[in-house]
């Protein structure tokens, strides 16, 4: 068994620190090469002090500079870079087998695209990156002859549950539709008049997971599955007809693949990011996890439709898909800024959907041609977000 050489971009969020406990069960099998974080730059030196990375990036100079007294003090080796540029190249440096993209949001991007360039194994939990710039990353694997292997723990039920040598067409595979589970999130229940008033603290409280507090609020809008909506036709070229969300809230079943005789193949775990996380590192073995085995006693396990009056982020999401161009971008950039907005206090939870639905019908048409495109259409919906939720505020 061959040692694999690994950078974890975002090592400091809740998927770098699962990854990091599945790597640190394995010292045989993985070296950790790079880390990145934000903010935590206590944890993010902690890290280096376990891991003993060769890199360690941040985002700009003032932190850079106070990491490398921190890494100093603890008689530390780690180099520090800070930057775009230091992101993008721990993503694709030479020694580097497999990048885990772990960076929240749209920031992931470009360091994705690095390592796709660079021909990596990606392991890739920052959705927004097939959300924004689907067409043109998944040109740049194919170009750069990169793996991807999905972390989000549907797309990796998913990519479990089809042929091992998928062909990329799911109806020559046999495959009737994907059916991608969503535990309906803390309001699946909750009166609908009820609903203007709830609080991120509330929206953050996710029944079956702990995550980011920006993906929290994405499941409880059903944002994330729209996200996931569109990331799964990225990754299985699934047309939006193919795709069938299913509300499963217990959170065993992670999702299921169709096929046309019958029969339907689903993954079921507990809900812990260390089983798709150990699946992507180890694939195509299977390597300890850390996580207990399922208790299938005591339990039922139930589904129903999604209902859009009270999911509208859902529909909106798969209206973006089946439109196409720029409108996923502006999709996702809208929401960012909107729930930005709401985890701050500024703007309350039903007015995320109307900010982002105001963006759309001002988004640009056409497909996106370059990186530029993507990048401008970004930027100018969420100033279209923002500007939005300024007047309501204004009315409020
Ligand atoms: P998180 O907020 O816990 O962590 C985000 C990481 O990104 C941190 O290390 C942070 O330092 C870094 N980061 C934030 N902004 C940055 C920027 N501008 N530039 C560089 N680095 C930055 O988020 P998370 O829950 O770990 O999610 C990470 C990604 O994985 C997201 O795209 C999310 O949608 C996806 N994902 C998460 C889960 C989950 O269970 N947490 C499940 C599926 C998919
Ligand atoms: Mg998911």
């Amino acid at each position: 068994m061959s040692v694999r050489h690994l950078t974890i971009l975002g090592a400091t969020g809740t998927i770098g620190v699962n990854t990091l406990d599945v790597v640190a069960r394995h010292p045989d099998r993985f070296n950790v090469v790079a880390l990145s974080g934000n903010h935590q730059l206590d944890k993010l030196a902690e890290q280096c002090r376990v891991h003993s990375p060769r890199y360690a990036v941040v985002l700009d100079a003032a932190s850079a500079a106070r990491l490398r007294e921190i890494l100093k003090a603890m008689g530390s080796a780690t180099e520090v870079l800070w930057g775009i540029a230091a992101l993008e190249q721990i993503a694709a440096l030479p020694e580097v087998d497999m990048v885990m993209a772990a960076i929240v949001g749209a920031a992931g991007l470009r360091p994705a695209l690095a390592a796709a360039k660079a021909g990596k194994r990606i392991l890739l939990a920052n959705k927004e990156t097939l959300v924004m710039a689907g067409s043109l990353f998944m040109q740049a694997v194919a170009a750069g002859g990169a793996e991807l292997i999905p972390i989000d723990s549907e797309h990796n039920a998913i990519f479990q549950s089809l042929p091992r040598h998928f062909c990329g067409d799911l109806a020559a595979c046999g495959v009737r539709r994907i059916l991608l589970t969503a535990s309906g999130g803390p309001f699946r229940t909750t009166p609908l008049n009820e609903l203007a008033h709830v609080t991120p603290a509330q929206a953050c409280a996710h029944p079956n997971w702990v995550m980011g507090k920006k993906i929290s609020v994405d499941s409880a809008t059903m944002m994330n599955k729209g996200l996931e909506v569109i990331e799964a036709h990225w990754l299985f070229n699934a047309t939006p007809s193919q795709i069938q969300v299913v509300i499963h809230p217990q959170s065993v079943i992670h999702s299921m693949v169709d096929y046309l005789d019958g029969s339907v193949i689903a993954q079921l775990g507990n809900p812990d990011m260390r089983t798709p996380i150990a699946y992507a590192l180890g694939f195509p073995e299977r390597i300890d996890a850390g996580v207990s085995a399922l208790d299938l006693f005591g339990r039922g396990l139930t589904f129903e439709p999604p209902d859009y009056a009270r999911f509208p982020c859902l529909k909106l999401a798969f209206d973006a898909l089946a439109s196409g161009g720029m409108l996923p971008a502006v999709l996702n950039a809208a929401n960012e800024s909107a729930v930005a907005a709401f985890l701050a206090g500024h703007a309350s939870y039903l007015t995320i959907p109307a900010a982002i639905e105001y963006a759309l019908s001002r988004a640009p048409g056409g497909e996106p041609g370059s990186m530029d495109d993507l990048v401008q259409a970004d930027l100018q919906a969420r100033a279209d977000a923002d500007s939005f939720l300024e007047t309501q505020r204004a009315r409020a």
